[in-house]
């Protein structure tokens, strides 16, 4: 099983995220870096979502927003590790559509957001024949002051 550490202000951020963005999903980066079966998350980048028409369900993240994040990645000397989704009024499962778009190697974490708060966040790995979603580790990492 893979393990992803994020810092407590990263969590803090995407459900933030997902709370403001509520009733429609949010979706964002974490930037950070791949240890063997690890990562480790520096950063949360928001972005925006741009599909049209029923974004409760759904989530599009603009090539150009993924392209973005890259390139902010690159600079920092960083790689994204994770892409994070809200599901308003739904679980933190991942739904058909996530599978379909998904790609290996990446961290999909889905937040529950319910009624507006953020209540369950898990963190899901597509196997490498892309059949299902795999549990991942979240490993919370408290910043040092
Ligand atoms: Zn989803």
């Amino acid at each position: 099983m893979t393990t992803i550490h994020i810092t407590r202000k990263i969590e803090t951020m995407f459900k933030s995220h997902g709370e403001n963005d509520y009733p429609h999903e949010c979706c964002g980066f974490i930037l950070g870096h791949f240890e063997e079966n690890q990562s480790f998350g520096v950063e949360y980048l928001p972005a925006t979502n741009v599909k049209e028409e029923n974004r409760e369900r759904r989530f599009l993240i603009d090539p150009q927003a993924y392209q973005i994040a890259e390139d902010e990645a690159d600079d920092k000397g960083l790689s994204v590790i994770s892409i994070v989704h809200s599901h308003p009024d739904h679980p933190h499962k991942p739904s058909d559509f996530d599978r379909d778009h998904a790609w290996p190697g990446f961290s999909y974490i889905i937040i529950s957001v319910q009624k507006g708060t953020a209540v369950s966040y898990r963190s899901w790995q597509l196997n490498q024949n892309r059949e299902q979603f795999i549990k991942e580790n979240i490993q919370i990492v408290e910043e040092k002051k």
